[in-house]
C-alpha cells in the first residue's frame, strides 16, 4: 500500500524529469520566455534554424493526461508560442508547432512540450 502511495507521489512529481529540472533551473538550458506557469528554451539538438521548446512548469507527462483544468494554461502556451515566434521574426515566414504523445507519437521525455520549429521549409506528411 505505501509503495503504490509512493510511486504515485513520484509520478506527480516525477523527481527524474529533465525537463522539470529545467523549470526549476537545476539543469542549464538556453531560455527564451519564462512566466510563473510556463517556461521556453532552445532544444539542444535543433532540428530546424530555430528551435524552441516550450513547457508548462507544471509536470504533466504528455496530452494524454491533460484534463478540464489545464484547458487555459494549454491555450496560454499557444498565444506565449504566437508572442515569441513574432519577437523572433519568423511569424511571417511561417513555423511549425508540434507535440508528439506517447511511444508511437514520437515522444522521448515524458514531459508536456510543444516545439517551434521554423527556418526552413517543412514537409509534410512528417517522419
Ligand atoms: O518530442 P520529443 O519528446 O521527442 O522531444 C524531446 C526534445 O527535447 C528533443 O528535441 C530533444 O533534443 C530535447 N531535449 C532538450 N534538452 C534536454 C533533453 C532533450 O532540448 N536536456
Amino acid at each position: 500500500m505505501l509503495t503504490v502511495e509512493l510511486y504515485n507521489l513520484k509520478e506527480v512529481l516525477d523527481l527524474d524529469c529533465i525537463f522539470c529540472k529545467i523549470a526549476k533551473k537545476e539543469i542549464p538550458a538556453e531560455i527564451v520566455y519564462e512566466d510563473d506557469k510556463i517556461i521556453a528554451f532552445k532544444d539542444v539538438n535543433p532540428a530546424s534554424p530555430t528551435h524552441i521548446l516550450f513547457i508548462p512548469k507544471e509536470h504533466i507527462e504528455s496530452v494524454n493526461f491533460l484534463n478540464e483544468e489545464h484547458k487555459h494554461l494549454i491555450g496560454e502556451i499557444f498565444l506565449r508560442i504566437k508572442e515569441v515566434a513574432k519577437e523572433m521574426n519568423i511569424d511571417e515566414d511561417g513555423y511549425r508547432i508540434v507535440n508528439n504523445c506517447g511511444e508511437l507519437g514520437g515522444q522521448t521525455v515524458n514531459h508536456l512540450h510543444f516545439h517551434l520549429l521554423a527556418g526552413r521549409q517543412m514537409q509534410w506528411p512528417p517522419g
